[in-house]
């Protein structure tokens, strides 16, 4: 059924990602790569992974993990992938020549209606989209990693992306039990990015005027501001610190103005800074255990996510 099929091309990471959360919702989601020994470990692993959701009690929508293994079918064959669909995510590498000559091949392939998505995580959609026909439909959808359980999809029009797309876009994910957010327009780093940059770029500065270890750093944000946030965002937990935001404008303005002016010019991740970085952070987690230790965060963002869900 054609208002049921779902072209994603690209089956990495996200592709992958996507792909499962399209199944959940009872969607026929279709990857097309390039690499056709990339597609057999695409169905490989969304099938284990949806199994390990399963097991987990987190497996999304009514269908069991089988069946949602079942609606996921791929490729080798473009114009299969995306004739047909109402909506496509592409997902292949974070270069722009290469997006852009995907979405070439793929514009004449397309409908009027076709909802035309890019998960490009800082390319903004104008220079993705200019030359395409159906520029109208073209539009950003960057999910965060791992989409399953950091649920936030920022969603950036191009200039001239309808209005129209942006609101069945926001609709869907919601649908897909995503958590969309809208950029009124494009802006270089996107929201997500730029407010993380802004984060890592202050820890650099503090690790270069030697204010505090990388270990401690991290704790800032793991014991204090990361577990103040994952419940209320700054500007909420601000306007519940005073009796409203003209109050905590008053109080605190002159300190905040203060701070801010401090921060001076961006430092760049390299030289000294990086070797201070990697150096001290190698002692908390070697680097032959990291791998082990992505597992353990897979799990912790699990339990977090059913708690999360469960409030
Ligand atoms: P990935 O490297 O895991 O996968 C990319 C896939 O694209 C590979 O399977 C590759 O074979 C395929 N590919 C390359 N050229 C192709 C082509 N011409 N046609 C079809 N397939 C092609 O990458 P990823 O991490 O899944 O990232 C994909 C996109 O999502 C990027 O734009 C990235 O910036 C964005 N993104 C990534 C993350 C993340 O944390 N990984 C988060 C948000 C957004």
């Amino acid at each position: 059924h054609k208002s049921e099929n779902v072209g994603i091309i690209g089956s990495g990471l996200i592709g992958r990602s996507f792909a499962m959360l399209f199944a959940a919702a009872g969607y026929r989601p279709c990857i097309y790569d390039i690499k056709e020994s990339q597609l057999d470990d695409a169905l490989a692993d969304t099938r284990k992974q949806l199994a390990d959701l399963e097991k987990h009690g987190l497996l999304r929508g009514s269908l069991s993990a089988a069946e949602q293994h079942e609606r996921i079918s791929t490729t080798n064959d473009l114009a299969e992938c995306v004739s047909d669909v109402f909506y496509i995510q592409e997902c292949v590498y974070e270069r722009e020549e290469l997006k852009r000559s995907v979405w070439e091949k793929v514009d004449p392939m397309v409908g009027e209606n076709t909802i035309l998505a890019s998960s490009a995580s800082a390319i903004v959609p104008s220079k993705l989209s200019e030359g395409l026909v159906h520029r109208n439909n073209f539009i950003v959808v960057h999910p965060t990693n791992p989409p399953f359980y950091a649920p936030l999809v920022e969603i950036i029009p191009a200039p001239w992306t309808e209005a129209g797309i942006v609101q069945k876009v926001k609709a869907l994910m919601t649908e897909l039990g995503q958590s969309p957010v809208v950029l009124k327009k494009e802006i270089e780093g996107f929201v997500l990015n730029r407010i993380q940059y802004s984060i890592i770029g202050e820890y650099m500065r503090l690790l270069k005027e030697g204010i505090m270890s990388v270990e401690d750093l991290d704790k800032v944000m793991t014991d204090g501001l990361g577990v103040r946030y994952a419940f209320n965002g700054p500007l909420m937990t601000a306007y519940l610190n005073a009796e409203g935001f003209y109050e905590y404008g008053e109080k605190y303005r002159d300190m905040i103005f203060g701070i801010q002016k401090s921060f001076g010019e961006p430092i760049k991740m390299e030289g000294d800074i990086l070797k201070q970085m990697q150096d001290e952070i190698t002692r908390v987690v070697p680097m032959d255990a990291i791998h082990e230790r992505r597992a353990k965060r897979d799990l912790r963002l699990t339990a977090l996510s059913k708690l999360k869900k469960e409030m």
